[in-house]
């Protein structure tokens, strides 16, 4: 694959910097082009331009009609997105299936929850009537993560199209790949040109795409971006910023009868796409105690049980991670936590060199000092043992993030306690914290976002409200002191 820039409906190799993906597994170049340069993207940007008046004027149910056709071509291209997924970042097929199948799903979601929450309303008024509406920004710049890098770019283009906004997106350079097939299923689905364009590139092409002239800026990814954004855009209420960002997202595990249920559920909340979830749980809270060291037992025995391997092996929970750097920096952070007296349950570590391999990993921080509260976007798992239920509660919430959170136990009453006092945008009980419901928010507290959540909520930030007051005729107007 060697398309770097997508304006106006056409293809160029980009003039920028070459780059390549290397499938982490294989090894094998899964993406090779050129990014795109400061004037490409500035030409990127004038397409979505030029492109938004006459998109934003077309009639409502006409955009939901070619968005509904965009869901069919997504459909007919599923095998190939799965496999350009998989072979960019790494994940197992079968999760590379069910993030092609939500692509897809994406579009009735997106089309109830604008009619829902950015629809239009008419009530009668002594006047005549008032009417609200929603209105689309403009030119929105899309921004996605590797991890999901055809379904959380798409859970923002979806609704910002539908609501008549048009797109510059910069995918992932780490997992590039999707995207042409994405711009092809807008194109087959009669989209017209210039209301997505694509920049491929790195950091270079996303400073250059943040100082254009953008009316939104559609953001999923690490907190640390998120933050850099967010002062990047200081002073400018005039840009709606969507920022969804990640977590050290808390699992407590309280008493449930059956621990073996209870060990499932921790170890796919942490061990999910090899823990590349920005809602896997990175802290497990088990009281102090017999019950909690059995939990930690059988934690133990699934993480030493899950088959890993490239992408195409049959039968593997999960692949590599994203790259061997990432591979690396998740055995740093492990040895960290272990130099600030973590006690080591399972050790993470690298698999062969030059890949994405790690083994999944538990450590007990519970009596190391000074942790840092920061994400490891990889499959490690930090136990703390709670003395009682607040102490636990309080280990829960004792993070600056807040994206995710669950509890998993049999008591109704300690479900009440949890389910009012985690503070947690996503908080499940007795499920992992990692699988969201598309027809809910997604999005949470502190530095997880900007309380912008997407998901079902994405149409909230896809347009602004216009109210009017509307009499059919010019009217005299009366005051108490008003000259008649
Ligand atoms: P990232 O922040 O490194 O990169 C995201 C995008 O921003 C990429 O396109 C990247 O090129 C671009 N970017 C990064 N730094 C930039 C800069 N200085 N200037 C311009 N562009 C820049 O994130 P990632 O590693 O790709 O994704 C993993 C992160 O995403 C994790 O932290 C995870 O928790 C988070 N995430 C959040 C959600 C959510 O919905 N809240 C979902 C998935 C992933």
């Amino acid at each position: 694959m060697k398309k770097g820039v997508y304006i106006d409906g056409k293809w160029r190799p980009g003039n920028g910097a070459a780059f390549t993906k290397h499938c982490p597994a294989t090894g094998d170049v899964s993406w090779e082009g050129r990014s795109a340069d400061a004037a490409e993207v500035a030409a990127a940007v004038a397409s979505a331009r030029a492109a938004f008046p006459g998109w934003a004027r077309t009639p409502v149910d006409e955009r939901i009609a070619v968005m509904e056709r965009y869901a069919e071509e997504i459909g007919k291209r599923a095998a190939s997105i799965a496999e350009a997924i998989s072979r960019d970042m790494g994940k197992a097929l079968w999760d590379s299936q069910a993030e092609a199948a939500t692509m897809k799903a994406k579009i009735g979601v997106s089309v109830a929850a604008l009619k829902e929450r950015a629809g239009e309303r008419d009530e009668p008024a002594a006047f005549g009537q008032s009417r609200l509406t929603h209105r689309p920004h403009g030119v929105m710049a899309v921004f996605g993560p590797f991890n999901f890098p055809g379904h959380l770019p798409n859970g923002h283009i979806v609704p910002a199209l539908l609501a008549g906004n048009t797109c510059v997106f910069k995918p992932s350079e780490l997992a590039p790949s999707v995207a042409e097939i994405m711009a092809d299923a807008f194109a087959a689905a009669g989209l017209p040109e210039g209301c997505i364009n694509i920049v491929h590139g790195g950091r270079d092409t996303g400073a250059a795409l943040i100082d254009q002239p953008l009316n939104g800026l559609l953001f999923t990814g690490s907190a640390a971006t998120g933050v850099f954004f967010h002062r990047h855009f200081a002073g400018r209420p005039d840009v709606i910023l969507a920022l969804e960002m990640g977590g050290n997202n808390p699992l407590i595990v309280w008493d449930p009868a059956d621990v073996d249920a209870a060990a499932d559920i921790a170890a796919q909340s942490a061990y999910l796409t090899t823990g590349q979830r920005c809602s896997c749980a990175r802290r497990l809270i088990l009281p102090e105690g017999a019950f909690g060291d059995a939990v930690i037992d059988a934690v133990a025995a699934r993480a030493r049980g899950v088959r890993a391997g490239a992408w195409n092996e049959p039968g593997i929970f999960m692949g590599p991670l994203v790259s061997d750097r990432a591979a690396a920096q998740a055995a740093e952070f492990y040895q960290m936590l272990l130099s600030k007296g973590a006690r080591a349950i399972l050790p993470l570590e690298t698999g062969a060199q030059g890949t994405g391999f790690v083994s999944p990993g538990i450590v007990d921080v519970t009596e190391a000092q000074d942790i840092p509260d920061e994400e490891l976007f990889g499959p490690l798992i930090q136990v703390s043992r709670a003395a009682n239920f607040d102490d636990a509660i309080l280990r829960a919430n004792a993070t600056k993030y807040g994206l995710s959170g669950g509890l998993v136990s049999d008591d109704d009453a300690l479900w009440a306690r949890a389910y009012s006092e985690m503070r947690a945008g996503v908080l499940n009980r007795n499920r992992p914290t990692a699988g969201a419901s598309g027809a809910m928010p997604f999005g949470g507290p502190g530095l997880s976002g900007n309380f912008r959540p997407g998901a079902y909520y994405a149409a909230d930030y896809c347009a602004w409200p216009q109210a009017s007051q509307l009499a059919p005729k010019a009217a005299r107007m009366t005051a108490p002191g008003f000259p008649d």
